[in-house]
């Protein structure tokens, strides 16, 4: 059996290093999930958003053309764009909202890079009539004008960052000085697999409804498990959420496909096990992409999704184990996939999800014709669709 973390721990990585301020909120936040997580009541709370608001069950869809031009194995796509706000993204947010309210907290606050997370997280707050403040890189917010906006629309107010290089990294530290501040009615929503224990938990948690279903639905449409699940990897979220369900089951492999930019060869990458070192980041222990001093580099990929400088402790522990496998994807090969599926399939994936497809691509020689294999397809590529055109040389007005 797959052994439980113990004590926030994921053998050596994960853990909680916070300032004494926080380890009250954090040992609260511990107690309450543990207990909620399998209480009836939050259970029913936590479906009914999951299936009325978010949308599910996400569809399993047979990739039958992408399958024959490959001549095997059998693609299935799990189709985590068709959630409301487009992506996986609202699986963690519902979760993490339902269980502050119901430790009595009145105030979210988040960090984005992005600001995906933000605008899921200002999405569920106001749905369920919470405050929202969000902290994002001045940079930040002036790349992604847009979802600052659609976070102003939903009620949410975004705080610009200045420290530092004036990025995610940056609106981390934010967010966490500003919980410090505010323990007392406000829950900290991080977005994915990673900070101080329970968050990695927590979040692999609420996203593993994916892996549930894929799981059930593979079976109906196969009547066997797929040889293997491949999913995008920037902190882990959406990746923990499909395997969790296949961890213990060794015939099928895990894959991971990390987000290389221009090459893991080069200092334009993101591919944190690829490339990255142990170290100490954002309340864990985990492997960053770090300089000789210890100090998070910058790090680079065309996808926003997956430029976190580090990746979540339960996935450094997957790989250290050898249970499940990380492989480098340039921007290259991404977008090479992102028009490949959207031409076979007629699904403009998410840039990030393109990073897993564009894997299958190159080793779809590795299964055999009966062999299945699920790619989970975080969210919808809409909002890639000027930054593609960009990159292939053609300025579209509306970005
Ligand atoms: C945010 C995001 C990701 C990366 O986050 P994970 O925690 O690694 O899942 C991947 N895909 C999409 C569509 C996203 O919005």
């Amino acid at each position: 059996m797959y052994s439980m973390p113990y004590q926030g721990r994921f053998d050596e990585f994960g853990g909680q290093y916070v300032p004494e301020t926080l380890m009250n909120a954090i040992l609260e936040l511990d107690e309450a999930f543990h207990y909620y997580k399998d209480d009836p009541e939050f259970n029913k709370d936590f479906n009914k958003l999951l299936n009325e608001y978010a949308g599910r069950p996400s569809l399993l869809t047979f990739a039958n053309n992408l399958t024959n031009e490959l001549g095997g194995p059998k693609i299935y796509l799990k189709r985590e764009d068709l959630n409301h706000t487009g992506s996986h993204k609202i699986n963690n947010v519902l979760g993490q909202a339902l269980l502050a309210k119901r430790l009595g907290k009145t105030r979210l606050i988040a960090e984005t890079g992005a600001g995906q997370h933000g605008v899921a997280t200002a999405t569920v707050a106001a749905y369920l009539g919470m405050d929202c403040d969000v902290f994002m890189g001045r940079e930040d917010t002036k790349r992604q004008a847009l979802n600052v906006y659609r976070m102003e629309l939903l009620g949410t107010k975004v705080h610009p960052v200045d420290t530092g290089t004036a990025t995610l990294k940056d609106a981390v530290n934010e967010a966490l000085r500003e919980w410090t501040r505010k323990v007392s009615d406000t829950h900290y929503l991080i977005g994915s697999v990673m900070g101080p224990a329970p968050f990695p938990e927590m979040v692999r948690h609420f996203q593993s409804v994916i892996s549930k279903e894929m799981k059930e639905q593979i079976i109906e449409a196969e009547g066997k498990l797929p040889a293997a699940v491949l999913a995008c990897v920037g902190g882990g979220s959406n990746a923990m959420g499909a395997f969790y369900h296949f961890i213990d089951e060794p015939e099928v492999r895990l894959i991971g496909a990390e987000a290389a930019g221009r090459g893991i060869e080069t200092p334009y990458t993101a591919a944190s096990i690829n490339t990255g070192t142990k170290g100490v980041f954002h309340g864990m222990h985990s492997i960053f992409n770090q300089d000789e001093q210890g100090q998070i580099a910058p790090v680079y990929s065309i996808s926003a999704g997956l430029d976190y400088p580090g990746i979540g402790p339960e996935h450094a522990y997957l790989n250290k184990i050898g249970r499940a496998e990380y492989v480098p994807v340039t921007d290259d090969e991404a977008v090479n996939a992102f028009e490949v599926l959207s031409k076979s399939e007629g699904i403009i994936p998410a840039i990030e999800s393109a990073h897993a497809v564009a894997h299958l691509l190159k080793t779809a020689d590795e299964y055999s014709k009966d062999d299945s294999v699920i790619i989970n397809l975080s969210g919808r590529g809409d909002k890639d669709v000027a930054a593609i055109a960009r990159y292939r040389g053609k300025e579209l007005y509306d970005d």
